[in-house]
């Protein structure tokens, strides 16, 4: 059960906050989404951005670590690697279209036939509340801000 209020009133600052290439990792996730980012206390600030208030698990995420993104000159994104996608990623894709709706691949693959930019534009149409507008969480099924499910 969530506990409305108190959500609001943390995260009313990310309602209005446009997702941004800046907040899309190397694997493909959106961080703009998720409730580590959009959480009161300590809010990380994506996997590109410090590591302060980052989750343990995701400073050391072995794909953000990867030997292969490093060295790869066109390495922003796993697409550009010769093992795209490796078995690390196809689990990760897998815990998300399973749990969450949303396909660390299929961004990517859209990242790499579109571009960063359009990609931007489409994740803000795909994760606005259709009852309030605001941003929806990848990680809850129901808008934060109103309680509309999706
Ligand atoms: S907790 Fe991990 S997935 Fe969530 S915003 Fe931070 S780096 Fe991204
Ligand atoms: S797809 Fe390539 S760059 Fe990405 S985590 Fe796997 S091996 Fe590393
Ligand atoms: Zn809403």
């Amino acid at each position: 059960m969530i506990d409305r209020e108190y959500v609001v009133k943390s995260v009313i600052s990310h309602r209005t906050y446009p997702i941004s290439s800046e907040m899309i990792a190397p694997c493909g996730m959106d961080c703009a989404l998720c409730i580590g980012h959009i959480r009161k206390r300590k809010p990380c600030s994506g996997c590109l951005g410090d590591d302060k208030d980052k989750p343990h698990h995701c400073v050391v995420c072995s794909i953000r670590n990867c030997e292969d993104l490093k060295t790869d000159e066109n390495g922003t994104f796993c697409y550009s690697c010769d093992s795209f996608p490796c078995r690390r990623l196809k689990a990760l894709d897998k815990r998300y279209r399973t749990k969450y709706r949303m396909s660390m691949v299929e961004n990517l693959m859209t990242i790499k036939e579109e571009g960063i930019s359009s990609f931007v534009i489409k994740e803000r149409t795909r994760w606005k509340c259709d009852n309030c507008g605001s941003i929806l969480c990848v990680h809850r099924n129901e808008c934060i801000y109103c309680g509309s499910i999706w």
